[in-house]
């Protein structure tokens, strides 16, 4: 089987989230399985330079204002991918999404409308040599690809591909006025109610939803919560009617960038069975961050995008409960101005406690994961989440909202999951202050309690979230 990748992050070339893990490690766990693979992205900077053997595949012309529009093949890591070179549209430095002011580009539907229309034309000849029998879209970005893969059937007749789509987050979708409909050149039809229209507007996420052959999600129950009224987004109805070709498969983690047996960027590598370097990896973050050296009460922290969704303004509401109690947190983070500041602020009243970096930063974000004792990840809803994976991989116990993906990966420490020794974090249930509190309390009495806490984390450590088990699950949703 061969398999067409469509997608705006890949890691480690672009990464702005979780999307850019799955991109970066789907691919090649598939072609484990004895399938051939290759992703196709626009041509980014950082996309255009990571292409190694590049090579020009095809010419596309002019299209969405961008002239002379050139396909080159090449590999992105391991993987065969094409990348479109279309300057006009994507050669912007800083977020592939919008402009160093944090604004969205005005023109992001033509920059990712190219995105999908070129993967019907590679799928229709423009590569002669390779025909996908499956093309996979991610996110809104490449929610277009079903409808321009289904007007190409209409125009020309021919066999196509089937085609998949994965929502990473249903909130971002991709929303723009009716009046650039005419310019995507698809049906007239297709904008409708059933179609691509979402209250008057163009949705390109929704048009994945509808034309896609089949929808995923990234956790069980995130499939599940997008079907109700109050975390469907707008789209629940469609959802539900959609509710067959639907299903949720959790992301894996890559043990070769997130494992603290083979992490190269942390102070000192360590196993479940050889906890020493954990030791070493907890006093480096306290030496780098310029917390108080102290072993005596946990290390909480965060690597985030600051932004509502994520729930953070609960761990500034409560800091006092990991104050109070001589603990410390370390933040990593970028996003909304208001978290970024209510974080700075505590940090500078509380220098040996709190430590803050704004921005993005890889190795932090691994040393952070690695000297920590608790990952806090209390969001209002989560897809799947990847922070909590990292922290049971790397023994920081993960703090969780039971939600989306983080119901499905987080057992709590409740006192009979601990007498069946199945207990892997802390789990609050009600997204407020009060139970958030409630989880910090009991993540600190168990710290006290060196042998549960022992316990505990030895059994987030052997949990597995292997990405060869998800691939095996899109395998058979491709086959179906
Ligand atoms: P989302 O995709 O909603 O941002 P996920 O938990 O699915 O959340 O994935 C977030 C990914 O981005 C993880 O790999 C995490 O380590 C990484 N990340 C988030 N913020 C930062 C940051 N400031 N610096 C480095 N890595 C970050």
């Amino acid at each position: 089987m061969k398999i067409l990748h469509v997608c705006s992050e890949v890691f480690p070339f672009l990464k702005t989230g979780g999307l850019a893990d799955v991109t970066g490690a789907l691919p090649e766990a598939l072609t484990k399985l004895n399938t051939e693979n290759k992703i196709l992205v626009p041509g980014f900077p950082a996309f255009m330079n990571g292409l190694a053997n590049k090579k020009l595949v095809a010419n596309l012309g002019s299209k969405f204002t961008a002239e002379n529009i050139e396909i080159y093949s090449g590999k992105l890591g391991n993987v065969d991918a094409y990348v479109i070179n279309a300057p006009e549209l994507y050669d912007r430095v800083g977020n592939p999404y919008s402009d160093s002011s944090g604004a969205a580009y005005v023109d992001n539907y033509r920059r990712f409308a190219l995105l999908s229309w070129t993967a019907a034309k590679m799928v229709n000849g423009a590569d002669d040599t390779w025909h996908p029998d499956v093309v996979h879209g991610h996110d809104w970005h490449a929610g277009l690809m079903p409808a321009y893969i289904k007007a190409h059937a209409i125009h020309y007749g021919g066999k196509q591909p089937k085609t998949v789509l994965t929502v990473h987050n249903l909130a971002y979708q991709g929303v723009f006025p009716a009046e650039i409909y005419h310019e995507l050149e698809l049906p007239q039809h297709f904008f409708g109610v059933d179609g691509m229209e979402f209250y008057g507007q163009v949705s390109f996420l929704k048009a994945g939803l509808f034309f896609a052959d089949e929808i995923t999600t990234v956790s069980p129950t995130y499939a599940l919560e997008i079907q109700t009224e109050e975390q469907g987004c707008g789209l629940s109805g469609l959802l539900r009617a959609r509710h067959s070709q639907l299903s949720g498969v959790l992301n894996g983690v890559d043990p070769q960038v997130w494992s603290p047996e083979q992490d190269n960027t942390i102070a000192t590598k360590y196993s479940k069975n050889k906890l020493d370097g954990k030791k070493a990896c907890r006093v480096a973050l306290q030496k780098y961050t310029g917390l108080k050296l102290q072993d005596t009460s946990p290390i909480f922290v965060v690597v985030s995008r600051l932004t509502e969704q994520k729930g953070l303004h609960l761990v500034v509401e409560g800091i006092k409960t990991i104050l109070e109690r001589g603990g410390q947190i370390a933040i990593l983070g970028s996003g909304e101005e208001p978290i970024e500041s209510a974080f700075t602020h505590l940090a500078k009243q509380y220098p040996e406690h709190v430590a803050v970096q704004l921005g993005y930063d890889e190795s932090h974000a691994h040393r952070l994961i690695a000297g920590g004792d608790v990952i806090l990840v209390p969001s209002r809803f989560e897809p799947c989440g990847l922070t909590q994976l990292y922290g049971l991989a790397y023994g920081t116990l993960p703090l969780v909202h039971r939600v989306g993906g983080l119901r499905d990966t987080v057992t709590d420490t409740s006192l009979e999951n601990l007498v069946d020794n199945i207990a892997t974090g802390f789990v609050f249930n009600e997204f407020n202050v009060n139970d958030y509190n409630q989880a910090v309390k009991r993540a600190f009495a168990l710290y006290s309690y060196s042998d549960g806490w022992s316990k505990v984390r030895s059994k987030g450590m052997s949990q597995s979230f292997s990405w060869d088990v998800a691939a095996e699950k899109y395998l058979e949703i491709y086959q179906r």
